[in-house]
């Protein structure tokens, strides 16, 4: 599932691709149920003649924003693209729905499993969603303090914290893993029994394997793409994450795979204390 390094690079290829843009016309729309907040019809009503202001990011949401202050929030979930393509390129039959831009080009959202959402709200809507993300990870309200407080409000262990989206946005499976075993942490151990050195080694962390992976414009294990369908190249410097057996690069005891919360978790058994 795309994290927020998937989508932040998303982001970045769509702010380039659209804003200024008008959506003249929703082309098709095939997969109704993506749509959660507008039948086909009022759908297709309500984006006509829109422009593009901004293009934002909140955890791991893209929020479009139109100039009637309505905002298209879109997640990817599973395996949702979103795609800015040449109108004349042939369609395959996963892209679900398509958006025509006022410079001959198409939105196109890609999607072959079908669990990737698009909600069209207005202020309230984007204060709702606000509401119930704690913090940005790369944003100045991202504080040790703050980071702190909330893991010792914990009664779970650390991994499981790390995917609380109410306790930190945007991580997900990928980043938890590596922040984790940048961090020395072991992932069973429960939140609140970190001490403030580990905390804090943590909390860089988490900064630090989220920056390195915008840099490398994302991981693709599968199906993420940025907007003009390229891959990322993150996957080439993991070093916990899906390296199963593989020599830990700090100490050479092969990683090993545990199932934690019934998500796959990697780790050095000897330096993840
Ligand atoms: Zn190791």
């Amino acid at each position: 599932m795309p994290e927020l390094p998937e989508v932040e690079t998303v982001r970045r290829s769509l702010e380039q691709e659209l804003v200024g843009r008008r959506f003249v016309a929703l082309r098709s729309l095939g997969w109704p149920k993506i749509v959660n907040t507008h039948s086909p019809e009022l759908f297709a009503e309500a984006i006509a003649q829109r422009q593009i202001q901004q293009v934002l990011r909140r955890a791991k949401y893209l929020l479009i924003e139109l100039d009637n202050h309505e905002t298209l929030i879109v997640h990817l979930r599973m395996t949702g693209q979103m795609l800015v393509v040449a109108a004349d390129q042939p369609a395959d039959k996963h892209t679900h729905v398509v958006v025509e831009l006022d410079n001959g080009r198409e939105l196109r959202f890609h999607d072959p499993r079908k669990f990737g959402r698009w909600s069209l709200v207005d202020r309230s809507g984007v204060d709702e969603l606000n509401q119930r993300l704690g913090p940005e990870p790369l944003g100045d309200d991202f504080t040790l303090a703050d980071f702190s407080q909330r893991l010792q409000r914990k009664a779970t262990k650390i991994k499981p914290t790390l995917l609380d989206q109410s306790v930190l946005a945007g991580v997900g499976n990928i980043y938890a893993d590596e922040a984790l075993w940048l961090a020395k942490i072991h992932p069973l151990r429960a939140a609140k029994s970190l001490n403030p050195a580990e905390v804090a080694a943590l909390f860089e962390a988490i900064k630090t394997v989220l920056r390195n992976s915008i840099e490398h414009r994302g991981t693709t294990l599968v199906n993420y793409r940025d907007a003009y369908g390229a891959s990322g190249e993150n996957q080439y410097h993991l070093e916990a994450y899906g390296r199963t057996g593989e020599p830990c690069r700090r100490c050479g005891t092969p990683i090993e795979r545990i199932v934690v919360g019934q998500r796959s978790t990697h780790l050095c058994p000897v330096c993840q204390v």
